[in-house]
């Protein structure tokens, strides 16, 4: 056999005869880590660890630890998956079974929906599958005789994703008796997986569309160890307990009411909106310290500003629009325009610039039901929106700054690891874009540079830009470590040259302004919503609702407990004193479950000494505390928004 080079990522070589699996390099190379390793980055594409070697090639070795690694392990588990229903249900159809963030799915079409015991069933079915340690076996096939196939098994949907392929061949993959039409790459044998747990199911439609019919979709995860399955499902149980639908109505934040008044629109309940009312409080004064000016504009305007912005034909399909003595309006799905419309009432020179103009604007977006998540993606949000006009001297400072601000208020709300990405131009087709290339260099290297001078990592994300220019998104990582999406800082060479947005230059002559839209939070209802899951609930004392209740022992504390509420009210705190005559264990637990930061019971010995006894929603006892000290310490703790 001829003998090929095999480079591995640390640069090293070595020689392989021709037809050797990838399986068999990483035993030889290393016998220990080749019981890890779970597919093989063979000239950066991911391939099967039985493929055979054919030529010269540069190989990496990924495990579960990667995230590919860990993508092919689900997926993986997801045809163990199908192969277990198709055993149980034989009449089950076969959709489609990708792996998802934290593990997999498979979609089926079945007469009667799945039961919960049914997922016990198929876990069992599954583990014999993966006792028997079947090979993952690959083959290319014409696609006629993949449609044969396919049509003896009497899978439909196959069938339908066939008609789509238009290759001569097609890859097909096996294990024991289940066959499916799947690009792959999968681990080299059932066996492979350990732990496997299914957990939930849901209705689906096919293709996601809800037109077509809906399938019944079991949803799974598959680890290393036991003990790796254990801690996952431990955080889905946190993840569950923290899901701010579920706070949102217990704390009282807000509600949804889809039969009386439409999906995807928050009623803001007095509690959630004195949530809200501090962060809008705390975002306009950090901007208007770093220079940006408040504006409001209107919540329709005429379909034609949304021609002239160009929203009109690419953004239509998400737009709401309503009919006004003959003239069409749309309900604002963008503050842009409203903020050009601004800008344009004079005339600008160089010397005027920067022009930062920011707003709390509430903007409307037809999103299909079907998409609609609590307050993570709604019809009607309040970005906290702005617009900076500049000239293209000014972007690098611009850009900086907006990453300070973003990054200083991201802290100030207990989020400290991010994933920034910077998205740029396809470098193949740097034609298909709106503005010139001097325009686009420019502005990626202003992203690039602002991002290093800050020494922020990030990924570069080649092709990613939207047509009209480059940006940098920046996603949070929440207190279980789930990604959110966070700031976005985005350049825009569309809408200047539609709106001719102008300044005077130094030449004395009109030049295209540079426009920057951004945002810090993205909206109030998704960063709300996901701040009530990244503290699960217990908010800090400046953002609490009521931030202290006061607890009188017996009633004949009330009217002292009514003059500390008195008292501290003066002094502009959130207090409440809960005069029910129930037991004191009961009202501190109950103001433990509303998460209050600060329960303060006055007995006898406190109303002699003008005290509060002074304990946390952690259970924690600071004892007796004189009411004047109290109050020092709370005030100091908003102040430093603790
Ligand atoms: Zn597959
Ligand atoms: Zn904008």
């Amino acid at each position: 056999m001829p003998e090929v080079t095999v480079t591995f990522p640390d640069g090293s070589q070595s020689g392989f005869p021709v037809g050797t699996t990838f399986l068999d390099i990483v035993s030889s190379i290393d016998e220990a880590f080749s019981r890890h390793a779970v597919v093989a980055k063979v000239d950066g594409q991911l391939v099967d660890l039985t493929r055979k070697l054919e030529h010269d090639c540069t190989v990496e070795f990924l495990t579960f630890d990667s995230d590919e690694g860990k993508e092919v392990y689900w997926h993986s588990a997801s045809h163990v998956m199908a192969d277990a229903v198709k055993m149980l249900f034989p009449r089950a159809k076969l959709g489609i079974g990708p792996a998802i963030r934290d593990g997999f799915y498979y979609d089926f079409d079945v007469e009667e929906p799945f039961m919960p015991e049914d997922l016990e069933r198929i876990e069992a079915t599954m583990r014999k599958i993966i006792q028997a340690d079947l090979p993952f076996l690959r083959s290319e096939i014409p696609k006629s005789n993949a449609i044969q196939i396919f049509t003896d098994l009497e899978e439909n949907y196959k069938l339908e994703l066939l008609e789509d392929i238009h290759d001569e061949k097609v890859p097909i993959y096996r294990h024991g008796n289940f066959t499916d039409l799947c690009l792959g790459p999968h681990l080299a044998s059932t066996g492979a997986l350990k732990a496997v747990k299914l957990l939930s199911i849901a209705g689906a439609y096919w293709r996601g569309d809800e037109r077509q019919k809906m399938l019944q979709r079991i949803y799974g995860t598959a680890y290393e160890t036991q003990e790796q399955l254990d801690a996952h499902l431990e955080r889905l149980e946190e993840a569950q307990k923290r899901d701010h639908r579920k706070l949102g109505k217990e704390l009282d934040l807000f509600s949804f009411h889809e039969q009386a008044a439409g999906p995807g629109l928050a009623y803001w309940h007095p509690k959630g909106a004195t949530i809200r009312r501090e962060i809008e409080d705390f975002w306009k004064d950090e901007h208007v310290k770093r220079g940006y000016q408040l504006v409001t504009t209107p919540h329709i305007a005429k379909s034609d500003l949304w021609n002239t912005s160009g929203h009109y034909s690419f953004f239509r399909e998400n737009m709401f629009t309503l009919d006004v003595e003959d003239q069409e309006y749309v309900l604002k799905p963008m503050n842009c325009p409203g903020h050009i419309l601004i800008y344009q009432t004079k005339m600008h020179s160089y010397r005027d610039l920067p022009i930062r103009y920011a707003e709390l604007g509430t903007v409307y977006r037809y999103e299909r039901s079907g998409t609609l998540v609590g307050m993570f993606r709604v019809r009607g949000f309040t970005q906290d929106d702005a617009h900076i006009f500049c000239t293209p001297d000014q972007v690098l400072d611009e850009i900086t700054g907006v990453l300070d601000l973003a990054i200083y208020m991201l802290k100030t709300f207990g989020y400290q690891d991010y994933n920034m990405y910077l998205s740029v131009r396809e470098p193949e087709h740097k034609d298909q874009y709106m503005g010139d290339d001097e325009q686009w260099e420019q502005a990626e290297d202003a992203l690039a540079e602002a991002l290093n001078s800050r020494e922020l990592s990030f990924k570069r994300m080649e092709g990613e830009a939207i047509f009209y220019g480059p940006k940098i998104d920046i996603m949070l990582l929440d207190a279980l470590g789930r990604p959110r999406q966070g700031p976005t800082i985005q350049f825009d060479f569309n809408e200047p040259s539609r709106f001719d947005v102008v300044y005077i230059g130094t030449d004395g002559q009109p030049h295209q302004v540079v426009m920057v839209h951004r945002t810090v939070l993205g909206s109030m209802e998704r960063f709300i919503g996901g701040l009530v899951e990244h503290y699960a609930g217990a908010f800090p004392i400046w953002l609490s609702p009521i931030q202290a209740k006061i607890l009188p022992v017996t009633s004949y504390q009330n009217e002292y407990a009514e003059r500390v509420e008195d008292e501290l009210k003066q002094h502009s705190l959130r207090v409440e004193a809960d005069l029910r005559s129930e037991k004191l264990g009961f009202k501190i637990r109950e103001a433990q479950l509303e998460k209050v930061p600060y329960m303060l019971v006055v007995g006898k010995r406190e109303e002699a000494s003008q005290a509060v006894a002074v304990r946390l929603r952690s259970g924690e006892d600071l004892g007796p505390t004189p009411l004047k000290d109290f109050i020092d310490r709370i005030k100091a703790e908003i102040d430093q928004k603790l």
